[in-house]
């Protein structure tokens, strides 16, 4: 079984759940910037957190033989922040780069003024770096929230088959569909989307255009939980082809439109900097 986990952040992982990721199938990470929890206070601070996840943690990743990707953005939640708006003007020096896929994760939080511009804004960069968009939703009021998601989509003129619209639940799948953007699930272990509504909703919506993640950060969550899917759909009456579809074929289609994943390319994990994770008897 093939994985691509198309939203994690394994900034706030260990080496020992890239060894268990990879074991279970994962071959492919999609890390998307976000908030840490401690707000960051100045733009040096989102600089050196980009330059980590282009260079830092595509090498840790390598050494269990996965290929890690960003997506980069200012997060809805620290684009109320005024000493973060600074952000947007280095945001363009970091698009040309190779290792970046995506815009993301940009959307709204609290739905205030501030989210909208910089929604807005970043929506603007993806389609000068011709560039698919992850948006997050919000958990509170999510209904309008993906609604008013799906209007700034439209009124900024990006296509919908660039924008993948994260975070769904029962509620909102069936506009998200509609749209023609893509639909992402995030799998928790004891909140929001499980396994078994997952299948339910493969089971009504089908397959094609859905994407399913761990969202797997410092909060509880599960780096597994996208072979767990896989596990469930398998038992519910999926055959491997329409997990290889949801779990590997769909997140490749849509970062795919970046022109930037090199997967004819092999994994190096040499050194970073001079500086190795691998320590006692392991030999690169
Ligand atoms: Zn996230």
């Amino acid at each position: 079984m093939r994985i691509f986990d198309p939203h994690i952040h394994m900034t706030s992982r260990t080496t020992d759940d890239y060894e268990r990721m990879r074991q279970a199938g994962v071959r492919i990470v999609l890390e998307p910037a976000f908030w840490l929890g401690q707000p960051r206070t100045s733009v040096g601070s989102f600089e050196d957190y980009f330059d980590s996840l282009l260079g830092w943690e595509p090498y840790r990743a390598a050494q269990y033989g996965v290929r890690h990707y960003c997506a980069l953005a200012l997060n809805p939640k620290e684009a109320n922040d005024p000493r973060c708006r600074g952000v947007l003007d280095v945001l363009p020096r970091y698009l040309a780069k190779d290792g970046v896929v995506a815009v993301g994760e940009v959307g709204y939080d609290s739905m205030t003024e501030e989210e909208d511009e910089i929604f807005r804004l970043q929506l603007g960069m993806a389609r000068t770096w011709g560039l698919p968009v992850l948006v997050h939703t919000p958990h509170r009021d999510k209904l309008t929230g993906t609604r008013r998601s799906l209007d700034v989509v439209r009124s900024e003129g990006l296509p919908p088959e660039r924008a993948l619209i994260d975070h769904l639940n029962e509620l909102t799948v069936a506009m998200v569909k509609e749209s023609g953007c893509w639909m992402g699930f995030s799998v928790y272990p004891d909140t929001k989307m499980d396994e078994s509504r997952m299948v339910a909703i493969l089971r009504t919506y089908g397959t094609e255009r859905v994407l399913v993640n761990s969202a797997a950060d410092w909060g509880r969550s599960d780096p597994l939980k996208t072979r767990k899917v896989a596990e469930a759909m398998l038992a519910g009456g999926f055959d491997e082809d329409d997990v290889d579809t949801v779990l590997w074929r769909n997140p490749l289609s849509f970062y795919g439109q970046s022109g930037r994943l090199r997967l004819d390319e092999p994994i190096t994990a040499d050194s970073f900097e001079g500086n190795s994770v691998q320590r006692g008897e392991r030999v690169a």
